[in-house]
């Protein structure tokens, strides 16, 4: 399979004809494109950690800062086992894309550390976010490059950073990271963001295809901070999320599940499948009818004390909102539903399991969820694929009003914040949807068009040939 990075610069590749005859200069362009395929830096090395038994521990570490034409470096950081170079690389390609897809003054960056952050206690993980942060502090800041949370990092571990941060460099700079608790000049709206943004481009495509909503039936892989926020904010506007899976399992339902109540599950017990144990969950045989299943998908039903189970064949099993069928998760990607919407992990579609996809659109929140071959294959079958560097800019867009706040000492109220981040990514669907009628591309493509003209046009203006 290619990698991330790989992937990536498939993608860019992908623009670059439609981009040719913009630029007079074609060896200029070509050079220009050639720089746009290589970080500027790449910060790697391995921290040291003293764990709690008083061993020390080594941490592979990364930053990774693609390209700073548009503005300061803007970026995660991941804390996760299969955190790798070429990974942060495509990442903080992804994030060059996606800031200019916004039109946000920033250009690219992605860190992280490789580990398993189950696995360590809340010292150890506050002595190892210091400890990065210690070691990138050189490379970063408000207006060189602006780290935030990602996969299993969060407001916590950004007030560490900081704090580390900060005394390295012996003053106050909360504009460094964003993505903080309120507390320490974090936004209103930043936890809901990305997935409000994404909700905003579903509503926008959903008015130009002329979906009902309440017809439309969503599947959502990941029930993490984006997953859950985007599901929820999905519901609020009257979509039916009929399917949601963490990385244990999914839970479906097709008259649409109750998304607050599955997030208080998954709080409480921590993952869909230590609930249903821990809920006394009874399994019994599908019987329920759905397309999916008359499609010979194996399934078992659970739900939650007190309902009586349908013993005879044919009774319809009455539903409680917090219950459905449990599924696993490859059964959630084949799911007869109009919208799938990928939240976890990058490469959950790749041309191995594509053929199993049945929805008519796929919009992706996570990212680099959609490998190019398979994306290729879903084009084919007129599937549009709503890319992530649109559909996940929620985060780093309400991240980019955290730091104006920051720099401006100012606080906005969580109105303010959810009205300006619905302008922006309204305003970048329809620029996208504009280049996607106007030259017959894929929504990929004109996302990656828009942003790559933005680019190249700034590194042209200064003269970084
Ligand atoms: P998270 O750690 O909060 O949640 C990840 C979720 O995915 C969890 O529910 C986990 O159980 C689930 N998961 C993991 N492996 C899975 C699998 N194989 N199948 C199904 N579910 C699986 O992370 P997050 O912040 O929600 O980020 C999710 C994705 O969105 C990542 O690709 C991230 O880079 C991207 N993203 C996040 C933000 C943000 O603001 N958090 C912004 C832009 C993009």
């Amino acid at each position: 399979m290619p990698s991330a990075f790989q992937n990536a610069l498939k993608q860019l590749d992908g623009v670059i004809p439609y981009l040719e005859r913009d630029y007079p200069d074609e060896k200029k362009f070509r050079k220009i494109v050639e720089k746009l395929k290589r970080p500027q830096r790449i910060i790697k090395g391995k921290i040291k950690v003293v764990m709690d038994d008083g061993k020390i521990d080594v941490f592979q570490t990364f930053r990774c800062q693609h390209n700073n034409a548009r503005g300061p470096f803007k970026g995660g950081i991941r804390f996760h086992p299969n955190v790798s170079l070429d990974e942060v690389k495509a990442l903080s390609m992804w994030m060059s894309i996606k800031c200019s897809v916004l039109d946000l003054p920033y250009g690219g960056g992605k860190g992280g550390v490789k580990v398993n952050p189950a696995r360590l206690s809340q010292t150890e993980l506050e002595r190892l976010s210091k400890a990065y942060a210690e070691f990138i502090a050189a490379y970063i800041g408000p207006r060189k490059d602006v780290p935030a949370p990602d996969v299993n990092t969060d407001g916590q571990t950004m007030a560490w950073m900081l704090e580390a941060y900060e005394k390295k460099i012996g003053r106050s700079a909360p504009a460094t990271f964003t993505g903080k608790p309120i507390e320490l000049g974090g936004s209103l709206g930043r936890t809901e963001a990305t997935g409000r943004g994404g909700a905003f481009v579903l509503e926008s495509y959903a008015k130009e295809k002329k979906l009902n909503p309440k017809q439309t039936r969503l599947a959502v892989q990941g029930f993490g901070n984006v997953g859950f926020w985007f599901a929820k904010l999905a519901e609020d506007l009257g979509f039916k999320v009929v399917a949601i899976s963490d990385s244990t399992g999914a839970i479906f339902d097709k008259k649409g599940l109750d998304i607050d109540k599955l997030g208080k599950l998954k709080e409480k017990h921590g993952s869909f499948s230590e609930a249903a144990k821990k809920n006394g969950l009874k399994f019994i045989p599908l019987r329920e009818t759905s397309r999916a299943s008359a499609r010979g998908l194996e399934r078992r039903v659970f739900r939650f004390g007190g309902i009586p189970l349908p013993t005879k064949r044919g009774e319809k099993i009455p539903q409680a909102s917090a219950c459905g069928s449990f599924i696993t998760n490859e059964e959630l990607l084949a799911l007869d539903v109009d919208i799938l919407v990928p939240a976890a992990l990058e490469n959950a579609i790749t041309s191995q399991n594509v053929g199993k996809v049945r929805a008519k659109v796929v919009l992706e929140m996570a990212n680099g969820p959609v490998t190019p071959e398979a994306e290729e294959i879903l084009l084919k079958r007129k599937i549009d694929v709503l890319p992530d560097v649109l559909c996940n800019a929620g985060g780093v867009t309400v991240s980019y009003f955290e730091w104006l706040q920051n720099l401006q000492k100012d606080t906005w109220k969580e109105e303010k914040v959810n009205k300006k981040l619905e302008e922006k990514m309204k305003k970048a669907y329809r620029q996208v949807a504009k280049v996607v009628k106007e030259k017959k591309l894929s929504f990929r493509k004109s996302a990656y068009l828009l942003a790559v003209k933005r680019i190249v046009d700034a590194m042209v203006l200064r003269g970084r040939v």
